[in-house]
């Protein structure tokens, strides 16, 4: 046990100690008033004011004088010293209520059980010299040494040597029963202790061998533990942190060093949500400050602490991912000019499936006519493939133009029902719509819109089982209101697909944004798909101020959400612009 711990326990036993004097001094008071009314007591009773008078002036002494003690030693011997006093003050307040007759003699029961509070050594010592003290004064009475209070009615009785043993023996028996009670009660809050203190250690040493940044966060957002990576990451020293309000420890910024929202930080976040929050390297674009040394790009998950359904705070485990962010660019890059090179192939090989399918060329066979249509549907195929490449990494290049103009986004969504219901026919799905609004026109990327609404129609389509069906609703819906487990947090347009299909696997549901992602249910059944779709969309709805959540579950079904903003999507030109679906 480290010395601090001393200290607390022994402030508590000096607590106890202060506490048990006040006890004894409203004692003798309350035994002096009901002197004074019943007349039940013979009391000396200036004796014992001025006793009581003298005792209080040394409590007020003993509390002031506590308050210069440091160390642990000090504090011990300070409570020995205190408690010799006390036993000093209940011999004369006994002495002066009636000696060996006084019914106040059980206050020597106080000392002994703050002494054993104490130590077991001390609780020996103390009840020793209350003993000594108590028949000290007996037998100072006894043999005349001093006079007793009721020299008038004092008994031979109360000093026969029967008297002397039953009195010793119920001093001894409540002491020791009273110490026994109260070692156990010190030794069961020393275990208690001693348990917290191995749990800190315990989260201390897991904090510190995490590799990441570890902080962790209050209600309001104070720091109250960060470990060594983490100030290490941010280069700051534990006192810069603990006790602080997060934002007022680091500062977050975009890529372009803009400075984050209160409201935008990961943290807060989290604590005004309740809801995880958790980014991937392609997209975060959250940059924590290190200390004079510029800023790095993080990866980052906050995890709400829920206690009684309420955020009691927040755990932040992030770390540093210049690296990964290089070598994924690199990546990118790459991606994107082999997609160049290999998209002129299949645009050349479509052109001329596409013509010989024509009856131009001259009438094919059914045998031929059938090998050609493969070889167009696989070489559709893969020129999706290479379209949403492409689209990575103009995503992740620079990023990508938003050109909007004013669209009435319900006849285009119709629209798109239309292109698709002949996919939807193939496995015998019907499509069934639910439009709660007329007209829907707000600033909108036609083709932007198109990639949004196809991507999640045709998952839908290629995840549902033969002959089932779809629900598609579109839908304004107000801040506040909770639309698939989500409360928004603005209006929104909605619009959302639902299926009865595969489902997604609980401990997938975190990875099915990132990039490249199949769910393991799909991925055998299904192994056309890219693992890009949702990932173009979330990108696309980020950038334009919208979100994509959904809810689901496996071998039930799901439903897939997108928000856009009431305002509607806002103008961005970079020169480089995605590729419309079914090219
Ligand atoms: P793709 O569909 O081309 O594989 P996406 O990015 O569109 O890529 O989807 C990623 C994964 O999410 C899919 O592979 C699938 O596992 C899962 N998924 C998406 N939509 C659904 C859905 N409606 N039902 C079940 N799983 C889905």
């Amino acid at each position: 046990m480290n010395s601090d711990t001393n200290l607390r326990d022994l402030s508590t036993t000096g607590g106890w100690v202060r506490n048990a004097r006040v006890a004894i001094i409203l004692i003798v008071i309350g035994s002096l008033f009901l002197r004074s009314k019943f007349d039940l007591f013979h009391y000396d009773t200036s004796t014992l004011l001025k006793v009581s008078f003298l005792y209080l002036l040394t409590s007020i002494f003993f509390a002031l004088f506590n308050k210069k003690i440091r160390t642990t030693n000090q504090e011990k011997l300070a409570t020995y010293f205190e408690l010799t006093v006390d036993i000093i003050f209940i011999t004369l307040i006994v002495y002066s209520t009636g000696g060996v007759q006084s019914r106040l003699a059980f206050l020597y029961i106080v000392p002994v059980l703050s002494g054993s509070l104490l130590s077991p050594f001390a609780s020996i010592i103390i009840g020793l010299s209350t003993l000594v003290a108590y028949f000290g004064l007996i037998y100072a009475e006894y043999t005349n040494f001093i006079t007793s209070v009721f020299t008038d009615t004092v008994a031979d009785e109360y000093f026969s040597k029967i008297q002397m043993i039953r009195q010793s023996l119920i001093v001894i028996i409540t002491t020791f029963i009273g110490a026994y009670y109260f070692n156990s009660i010190k030794k069961l809050n020393t275990q208690i202790v001693n348990i917290k203190e191995e749990s800190t250690a315990k989260s201390k040493a897991i904090l510190e061998s995490i590799g990441d940044g570890i902080i962790v966060t209050d209600r309001q957002g104070i720091i109250v533990e960060i470990n060594d990576k983490a100030l290490h990451l941010l280069n700051l020293d534990f006192e810069d942190c603990v006790g602080k309000p997060h934002h007022a420890v680091w500062n977050v910024t975009t890529q372009k060093g803009e400075p984050t929202l209160l409201l935008d930080r990961p943290i807060e976040k989290v604590l005004t949500t309740g809801v995880r929050f958790f980014n991937t390297t392609a997209t975060t674009d959250t940059y924590y400050e290190r200390k004079n040394m510029g800023t790095f790009p993080v990866l980052t998950t906050v995890t709400p602490v829920i206690l009684h359904d309420t955020t009691a705070g927040v755990v932040e485990s992030f770390r540093d991912i210049t690296t990964d962010k290089k070598v994924d660019e690199a990546k990118t890059e790459f991606i994107s000019i082999a997609s160049h090179q290999l998209k002129t192939p299949p645009t050349a090989i479509k052109l001329l499936t596409e013509r010989l399918l024509g009856s131009k060329m001259g009438e094919l066979n059914e045998k031929q006519k059938e090998y050609i249509s493969d070889i167009h549907t696989s070489n559709q195929r893969m020129i999706e493939l290479v379209n949403a490449l492409l689209n990575v990494s103009r995503i992740e290049l620079g990023g990508f133009s938003i050109q909007a103009k004013n669209l009435d986004s319900l006849s285009l969504l119709k629209n798109v029902i239309l292109e698709l219901t002949p996919l939807a026919e193939k496995k015998g799905i019907h499509i069934i719509t639910s439009f709660e609004v007329q007209n829907l026109t707000l600033p909108l990327d036609e083709t932007l819109f198109r990639v949004l609404v196809t991507n999640l129609i045709t998952n839908a389509i290629r995840y549902s089982h033969e002959s089932s069906e779809l629900v598609i609703s579109y839908a304004k819906n107000t801040q506040g209101e909770t639309i698939g487990d989500k409360k928004l947090t603005q209006d929104y347009h909605i619009f959302s697909v639902t299926d009865t299909g595969l489902g997604i696997p609980d401990d997938e549901k975190d990875k099915i944004f990132t990039k490249f992602y199949r769910a393991s249910n799909t991925k055998e059944n299904h192994p056309d798909g890219t693992g890009l779709g949702l990932y173009i969309v979330k990108s696309i709805l980020k950038k334009s101020g919208g979100d994509l959540w959904f809810i689901s579950k496996k071998d039930v079904g799901s439903t897939f959400y997108i928000g856009l903003p009431i305002s509607g999507m806002k103008s961005v030109d970079t020169g480089k612009i995605i590729s419309p679906p079914l090219e």
